[in-house]
């Protein structure tokens, strides 16, 4: 089990201390970015005779990730961005292309994102890509691009950080900073993350399951950063008809378990455009709390994941049906 205590902790350390060494409890201490957390082993005392001092959090049982545990912390976590609110109150819908290619393209994606009733421009600068081949994005030149984008249009604005060395640059024009699927398991960038007075939106790694998932936000709380967003971008399995297997059972599963905002991606999970919109209702549906999508003002001649982007139409129609499932599922 797990005691917490919070920031600003002054003289209680002592006194929880004290409390332990009187019960004679064996303890682990961790002293994090922001609170203290002990990992005690009960031994053969139950919790009911324990009468912990009231300064701190109890945490029963034995919760892997006492940080992101709906459990330790029953209010959903909200992460005001801007003018908005990331958070269960209001669907955050999240769009623009895979990548930001030239200057005119990411403002005409930026327009289409506004005219859907879309809250932040997504567009990825430093792409992570199969081949070494492919499109690898613009780099560092890509996020004034995208942020004026954004500005222009009130958008907020998104982008994926590769390393820990794109950091700087990237807090000093985005919104919010991506953590890829390929790199949910990169300890240095999780904890690099940790730093960063900035949300992160972190995407689920193909072959992730749904502990290690949490534990990956876990890293990212306990270094001292609590605005992090979970991402559901689809799983590996033998499925053939969609380019990975969009896992929407994860959704009310982690609703379940953490407090942390619950988002989804049917682009990069389905990687098929007409799969979009059906597989984001169902997200929704599914209690998701934000949906990110990729569109494209000319998907034939997007420069990276073409088939799955939507194009300006398809956004349109897809933010007018979920506002509208958005609408139905609060009545
Ligand atoms: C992306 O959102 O730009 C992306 C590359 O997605 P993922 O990391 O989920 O593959
Ligand atoms: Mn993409």
């Amino acid at each position: 089990m797990w005691l917490r205590l919070k920031e600003n902790h002054g003289n209680q350390v002592q006194e929880i201390e004290a409390f332990l060494a009187q019960q004679n409890l064996s303890f682990e201490k961790m002293d994090l970015a922001k609170e203290i957390l002990y990992r005690l082993d009960l031994g053969s005392k139950s919790l009911e005779d324990l009468d912990f001092p009231a300064s701190v959090d109890v945490l029963p049982g034995e919760n892997p990730y006492p940080l992101v545990s709906l459990e330790a912390k029953p209010e959903r976590t909200r992460i005001v961005c801007g003018a908005h609110e990331i958070g269960p109150q209001k669907m955050t819908l999240i769009a623009g292309p895979c990548a930001v290619e030239t200057p005119a393209q990411i403002q005409a994606s930026a327009a289409l994102v506004a005219k859907a009733g879309g809250h932040i421009l997504r567009g990825g600068v430093f792409k992570p890509r199969t081949s070494p081949y492919a499109f690898q994005g613009l780099g560092a030149e890509g996020y004034p691009l995208l942020a004026q984008a954004a500005r222009a249009h009130g958008l907020l604005s998104v982008s994926e950080v590769m390393d820990v060395e794109q950091i700087p640059q990237a807090a000093e024009y985005i919104d919010i900073l991506q953590i890829g699927s390929r790199n949910m398991q990169n300890y240095s960038l999780l904890k690099a993350l940790s730093k960063v007075q900035k949300p992160v939106l972190l995407k689920r790694g193909s072959a992730a399951t749904l502990e290690e998932f949490l534990l990956s936000a876990e890293y990212i709380l306990s270094g001292g950063n609590e605005s992090v967003i979970l991402c559901e971008r689809g799983i590996r399995t033998f499925s053939d008809h969609q380019r990975h297997t969009f896992d929407v059972a994860i959704i009310p599963e982690l609703k379940a378990r953490t407090h942390l905002p619950v988002f989804a991606d049917p682009s990069h999970a389905t990687g098929k455009a007409s799969m979009v919109l059906p597989m984001a209702k169902a997200a929704l549906a599914a209690g998701a709390d934000g949906i990110m999508v990729e569109a494209h003002p000319a998907p034939e001649h997007a420069l990276s994941d073409a088939a799955q982007s939507l194009t300006g139409e398809g956004l349109h129609k897809l933010g007018h049906e979920l506002f509208a499932l958005e609408g139905f599922l609060q009545s």
